[in-house]
C-alpha cells in the first residue's frame, strides 16, 4: 500500500509506513546497522549535503525506524514524524526545538509528572519561564500568556486526572498571540483522538503506552505538521541523540497493527469498568471522560472518539483504602505505564507523580488517594470481578479497623 490519507484508520495501522523492500518482506526487516556504505566519496558528500536521499549513519535515519515514522506521520495526519529514544526523550527534543532563552511557555498543571518537572524544574534553568495553568479553564489560559509566550503545551486527558483540554479553543488563543500549541496524545492514541484536526501545531507521544501496547518497548514521537517544523526537529534530534533503535522500531510497528482493535476494546471495557466503579458502595468518586457524570463530557465527545483505558478514583477509605485495594488485586498488576494489552493498576501521588511535589500536585488537583486504573484487553468480566474482590478487602478492612477504633 502506498501511504494514502483516504484509508480507514482501522485499514492504515496494519498498511501504513510498510514500504518496499529487497525480497519484497511483508514488514519492515530490521535493518540492525549503524552505518551505511557509500558508493564514492561524492556520493556520500551528496548525502551529507542533502543532494541526495539516503542512509548515512543510523543515528540520523535508519529505515526501520523510517517505516515506523511514516506509519505514526500517517495516522495522526502529520507531515512526518520522528521516533525517540522515550516519550520524555521526544518532548525534550520537541521544547528545545522550539524554545530559547528568554522564551515562555504556558503548560497544562495536569500532564505526565517528569513532563511537569522537565517544564518547571529544567526549562527555567536554561532562561525559559513557564507558567502551569488549569488546561480546562480557557480565561486562565487567556491570561497565562505573555509578549514572549511561544509554546502552549497540553496534555489531554490530563495524567492522571481526566481533565480535558479544549483543542480547537487553545489552539484559537495560541494563534491570535503567534505560540504553537503542542500536544502530547499519548492517552488518546491517534485511534481517539487526531489534535491536529484541532488546530495544534506539533504532536508527541510516548510510544511505550498504547502504540506499542505490550510492554516491551519504551519510545517516544514527535509528529510534525509541516516540512519546516520537520526539519528543524530532525537537526535538534540529531544532534541532542534521544533516537530510537531498530529492533524497537520493529517492535512498536508491529504493536500497532493492532492498536484500532485494542483502543475501541480498552475504551469499551473500560466505560463498563468505571459504570462499575461508579455504582460501588466503596467509591468515592470516578473520572472517566465517557461517564456522563465527567464535568467536560460533552467535550470530550467532540474532540475524541472513545473514552480511552485509563480510569481515576478514589475510595471512601482515602488513601489507607486505595493502598488495600492496590495491594489485594491479582489479575491486574501493580505496575505504572498505560495503554497496554494488561490491566494495570497505581497510585499516582506515590508513584508517576512523586517527584512532582506535594504543592504541584495539589494544584494539580491530584489527591493523595486518588487510584488510577489502565484496562487491558482482558475480559471486561475478569477485570470486573478482580477489582471488586480488592474493593471488599478494602472495605472490609478499614470496617474492621473502625470497629477495632470504636471498641
Ligand atoms: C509515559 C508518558 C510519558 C513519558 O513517556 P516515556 O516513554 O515513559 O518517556 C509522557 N506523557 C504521557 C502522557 C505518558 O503517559
Amino acid at each position: 500500500m502506498t501511504d494514502d490519507h483516504a484509508y480507514t484508520p482501522e485499514t492504515l495501522v496494519v498498511h501504513a509506513g510498510v514500504g518496499r523492500y529487497p525480497h519484497r518482506p511483508v514488514v519492515p526487516p530490521i535493518y540492525q546497522v549503524s552505518t551505511f556504505a557509500f558508493e564514492n566519496a561524492d556520493q556520500g558528500a551528496a548525502l551529507f549535503a542533502g543532494r541526495e536521499q539516503g542512509y548515512i549513519y543510523s543515528r540520523m535515519g535508519n529505515p526501520t525506524v523510517a517505516a515506523l515514522e511514516s506509519c505514526i506521520a500517517t495516522l495522526e495526519g502529520g507531515y512526518a514524524a520522528l521516533a525517540c529514544g522515550s516519550g520524555m526523550a521526544a518532548i525534550h527534543t520537541a521544547l528545545a526545538a522550539l524554545l530559547k532563552s528568554g522564551d515562555h511557555i504556558i503548560c497544562g498543571d495536569t500532564v505526565y509528572g517528569p513532563t511537569c518537572t522537565l517544564v518547571e524544574g529544567f526549562l527555567p534553568r536554561w532562561g525559559i519561564e513557564a507558567t502551569m495553568v488549569d488546561p480546562s479553564d480557557l480565561e486562565a489560559v487567556e491570561k497565562a500568556f505573555r509578549p514572549n509566550t511561544r509554546v502552549v503545551y497540553v496534555e489531554t486527558p490530563g495524567n492522571p486526572t481526566l481533565v480535558i483540554a479544549d483543542l480547537e479553543a487553545i489552539s484559537r488563543l495560541a494563534h491570535q498571540r503567534g505560540a504553537i500549541v503542542v500536544v502530547d496524545n499519548t492517552f488518546m492514541s491517534p485511534i481517539l483522538q487526531q489534535p491536529f484536526k484541532w488546530g495544534a501545531d506539533v504532536v508527541v507521544h510516548s510510544l511505550t503506552k498504547a502504540l506499542n501496547g505490550h510492554a516491551d518497548v519504551v519510545g517516544g514521537a514527535i509528529v510534525a505538521k509541516d516540512e519546516a517544523d520537520y526539519r528543524s526537529f530532525r537537526k535538534v534530534l540529531n544532534h541532542l541523540g534521544g533516537v530510537l533503535p531498530p529492533l524497537e522500531s520493529f517492535l512498536v510497528h508491529r504493536g500497532i497493527k493492532t492498536l484500532a482493535l485494542r483502543m475501541k476494546q480498552q475504551s469499551e471495557s473500560a466505560l463498563k469498568v468505571a459504570e462499575f466503579l461508579e455504582e460501588h458502595p466503596a467509591i468515592d468518586w470516578v473520572r472517566f471522560p465517557w461517564l456522563k457524570s465527567h464535568p467536560q463530557h460533552e467535550l470530550a465527545r467532540k474532540q475524541m472518539s472513545g473514552g480511552g483505558p485509563v480510569i481515576s478514583f478514589e475510595l471512601k477509605g482515602g488513601l489507607e483504602a486505595g493502598r488495600t485495594m492496590m495491594n489485594s488485586v491479582k489479575l491486574c498488576s501493580l505496575a505504572v505505564s498505560l495503554g497496554g494489552v494488561e490491566s494495570l493498576i497505581q497510585h499516582p501521588a506515590g508513584m508517576t507523580h512523586a517527584t512532582m511535589g506535594p504543592e504541584a500536585r495539589c494544584r494539580a488537583r491530584i489527591t493523595d488517594g486518588l487510584v488510577r486504573v489502565s484496562i487491558g484487553i482482558e475480559n471486561v468480566d475478569d477485570i470486573i470481578a478482580d477489582l471488586d474482590q480488592a474493593l471488599e478487602t478494602a472495605s472490609s478492612r478499614s470496617t474492621h479497623r473502625a470497629q477495632v477504633g470504636a471498641g
